[in-house]
């Protein structure tokens, strides 16, 4: 059985039927948010639909490029309040995000509650806030199920689309890197490529590409990294981030730490100011194959997937790590204890 056969009909006719689209995904969007955002786009555009997409936050600039992403409307602009504010829309499809938060200011239940609400995502900790949810966490990428919807709803994988969809497998995956990179990973890649998405350029744009301001705030931050059983760890302050110059809202260095050969978990704490003049904490989780961030970061009222998920926290800096440190290392231990006698972490 195919897998674009495992997707409820009642979602399939939802989308469909649907007249008035608002299509929306997670703050802070990352390939997958914005690659998943604008391929719901461009496959309800080949259904004949013509779907209004929004973000609350800008898309990044490695993405500006993705076709469809200057139509990307961003909430609290003028554009949102006078196209999508006020309109009354009967379906909203909600992709990449876990939790309803996660949409930030796209979505008003008050406005927008009539509408069906129907979610796409991947995270094992998504809460099924939807009227109509496919979640799929055997899924590496949110882009990975729109392969299989495309098939579902007989859309051809290729050019726009194509091109989008790799994107947010290639983000995902880290360049296809991940524990979570199964053949039927490569077997969806591999289509997109046959529709024409390249891969060399979106590798090279997104996970093989960071500014040297960002460099520079790594080698800020790294003096201060701690490793401590099993976890290693450091924080970004509001100052670092002022004299790097860096304007990244991810710097993927969780992504960097958890390589280091005595640690199996690593956190990032980035300090961030928030509209109150409140600093809140993001905190980002990694772990390697054998141990799970994603239930810390979702007892931390976050998500995401047990090798990479996060939360934000209010500060200051040192209640966020006095919390969260000692938590991760308890997940750890409890994967170890969970492996048993033959376990192959140590
Ligand atoms: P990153 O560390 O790259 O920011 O995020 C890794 C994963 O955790 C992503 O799947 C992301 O969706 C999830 N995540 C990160 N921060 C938060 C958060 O504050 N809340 C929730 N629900 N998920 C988060
Ligand atoms: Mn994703």
């Amino acid at each position: 059985m195919s897998i674009s056969s495992q997707i409820d009909s009642p979602l399939l006719e939802a989308l469909r039927s649907g007249r008035d689209i608002l299509c929306v995904s997670h703050v802070d969007p990352d390939g997958d948010a914005v690659g998943s955002l604008l391929g719901i786009g461009w496959i309800l555009r080949r259904l004949g639909k013509d779907p209004v997409l929004a973000l609350q936050d800008a898309v990044p600039v490695e993405h500006r490029v993705l076709p469809g992403a200057s139509d990307i409307i961003t909430s609290g602009s003028a554009e949102y309040e006078s196209a999508v504010r006020w309109r009354s829309f009967d379906l909203v499809v909600c992709v990449d995000a876990s939790s309803p938060d996660r949409m930030g200011t796209t979505y008003n239940p008050e406005l927008h509650g009539d509408a069906t609400l129907v979610v796409i995502d991947h995270h094992v900790t998504n809460t099924y806030f939807g009227n109509l949810n496919w979640v799929d966490p055997d899924c590496a990428a949110t882009c990975q199920m729109l392969v299989y919807l495309a098939d579902a709803l007989q859309v051809p994988l290729e050019g726009e689309l194509a091109e989008c969809l790799l994107t947010g497998l290639v983000t995902d995956t880290l360049g296809f890197r991940t524990s979570n990179t199964t053949a039927d990973v490569l077997g969806a890649a591999m289509r997109l490529m046959e529709g024409g998405a390249e891969l060399g350029p979106i590798t090279q744009r997104t996970v093989n590409r960071r500014p040297y301001s960002v460099i520079k705030l790594w080698g800020q931050v790294l003096p201060r990294v701690q490793l401590e059983d099993g976890v290693i760890w450091t924080s970004v302050s509001l100052d670092d981030i002022a004299q790097s110059g860096s304007a990244e809202q991810d710097i993927s260095l969780s992504s960097f730490l958890v390589t280091a050969e005595e640690a199996d978990i690593s956190a990032v704490f980035t300090e961030r100011q928030h509209g109150d003049g409140v600093p809140m904490i993001d905190c980002s989780f990694r772990a390697k194959p054998g141990f799970d961030v994603s239930q810390v970061a979702f007892s931390l009222g976050g998500g995401g997937h047990p090798p990479a998920s996060g939360c934000t926290l209010p500060g200051p800096m040192q209640d966020a790590i006095e919390r969260v440190v000692p938590a991760l290392k308890a997940a750890r231990q409890n994967s170890i204890a969970d492996d048993g006698a033959d376990d192959d972490h140590a």
